[in-house]
């Protein structure tokens, strides 16, 4: 492994550094540098409107959706140089939250499967951050096992007609398009069924209602279909292969997903060092230099582990597994390391919400917010299978129900 840039790699991160220096909303840099790892919420501003102002910028000075080709309003960059730019981005990029789902799954995925006409009227807006996109994937009855999906899309003329749930859809609230995936047909084995589609938000029959979080949050969604009319021109491959389109947006999913993981350890570090107890400094405290150094231990493996991706994107390789091993070993340090710091904050440490506790509430959103990394783009179950699975090549998880038509597999209602 060589982490130092290569020249090509060196002139770039100048440029980018230099970019960034004259463009980024400085006013905005300290609020952004000590938002929580749990809770990004800015005091004056909506979140949104400030992305999309960074994002409208970055587009029209050619910064925007870096790997993307030109022609779809990207860069045409390299995987090396996307890693640069969000390295050199730093806090500011936290203001493209609202526009990773479309730049880092749904963009590729129309890119993959839609008409060059559709991909040169859709994808431009996308990178711009003009429109936002969603991922209407998960259902009550298809989460980890996706294709157990129930929604329905059902042929009329030259459209389809949607009925159906979605849940968990982030962002569907501010979002303007959504990649849908539905069951076309009940009839075949659960994967064979499924057709792909995107839709206008605004369309009529769909109804969003947003979840309310533990930490106080709304990111997330309930999405109903009642009759809702999708045009078969917004169809993403074929009628019935919905489950190989599926594949990959969630291919997609992980990979940036795990380029972007916090483990919360600089935190906790900085939080002990200051930290006055009844016996001293925290830090000072055996038990808590203990736990600390093996943090420190899981936090420079997870390091390295990302390295030797970014050192194999250098290299014009594809990574590993590198991505589900991150998300496993950093979604469960997180909750650790919160969990740790609200003991050593003692009483104080159940505070979270009011004005007065936003400060010291860092540690607390942070935890109220790990159990949602822990599933979120795959649970650690899921990630264990996939480690399991495609690096180790141990025999694969038991799916009784793959080869069953979907509308003969027994369910509560239906046994
Ligand atoms: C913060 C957040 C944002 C999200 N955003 C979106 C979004 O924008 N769009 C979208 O479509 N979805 C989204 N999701 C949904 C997410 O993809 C699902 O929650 C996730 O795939 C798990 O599905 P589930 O909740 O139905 O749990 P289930 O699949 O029902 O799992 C329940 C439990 O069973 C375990 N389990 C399931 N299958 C197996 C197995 N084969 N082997 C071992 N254990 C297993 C799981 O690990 C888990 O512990 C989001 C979720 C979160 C938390």
């Amino acid at each position: 492994m060589n982490f130092d840039d290569t020249p090509q790699e060196a002139e770039f991160r100048s440029l980018a550094r230099a970019w960034i220096d004259a463009n980024a909303p400085r006013e905005l840099e300290a609020e952004l540098a000590t938002s929580s790892l749990g809770r990004i919420r800015l005091k004056k501003h909506d979140m949104v409107e400030v992305g999309k102002a960074w994002q409208k910028k970055k587009a029209d000075a050619g910064w925007a959706c870096l790997s993307w080709p030109k022609n779809y309003g990207g860069r045409g960059a390299t995987p090396i140089e996307k890693v640069i730019w969000q390295q050199e981005e730093g806090v500011y990029g936290k203001l493209t939250q609202p526009f990773q789902i479309g730049e880092g799954m749904c963009g590729p995925t129309v890119m993959a499967y839609a008409s060059e006409e559709l991909k040169r009227s859709y994808l431009p807006k996308l990178a711009s951050g003009e429109q936002i996109w969603c991922q209407l994937f998960s259902e009550p009855a298809g989460g980890s096992d996706v294709a157990g999906l129930r929604t329905r899309a059902d042929k009329k003329g030259g459209d389809w007609i949607v009925n159906g749930q979605k849940i968990w859809t982030s962002g569907a609230h501010y979002s303007d398009y959504g990649l849908l995936i539905t069951r076309t047909d009940p009839n075949v084995p659960k994967h064979k069924g499924l057709t792909m589609f995107f839709l206008d938000m605004k369309s009529r029959g769909v109804e969003i209602r947003p979840i309310k979080q533990a930490n106080g949050m709304q990111e997330f969604n309930e999405v109903y279909f009642t009759d809702v009319v999708i045009p078969d021109s917004q169809r993403l491959g074929a009628v019935g292969d919905g489950w190989n389109v599926s594949l990959t947006t969630l291919m997609n999913e992980r990979m940036s997903i795990g380029s972007r993981l916090a483990t919360g350890f600089p935190e906790m570090f900085e939080f002990c060092s200051n930290l006055m107890t009844e016996n001293g400094l925290a830090i000072d405290d055996r038990a808590t230099r203990s736990k600390l150094a093996s943090w420190a231990v899981r936090a420079s493996g997870l390091k390295y582990t990302s390295m030797r991706a970014i050192s194999a994107l250098s290299k014009g390789e594809r990574p590993g597994p590198e991505n589900s091993i991150g998300k496993l070993v950093a979604g469960s340090m997180i909750q650790d390391v919160a969990a740790y710091a609200m003991d050593l904050q003692g009483a104080a440490g159940v505070l979270s919400g009011p004005e007065d506790a936003e400060a010291a509430g860092k540690f607390q959103a942070m935890l109220l917010r790990a159990p949602g990394t822990r599933v979120e783009g795959g649970t650690d179950e899921i990630m264990r299978n996939i480690i399991a699975e495609r690096v180790l090549g141990l025999p694969g998880d038991i799916r009784v129900d793959k080869d069953v038509p979907f509308n003969k597999i027994p369910t509560k209602g239906r046994a």
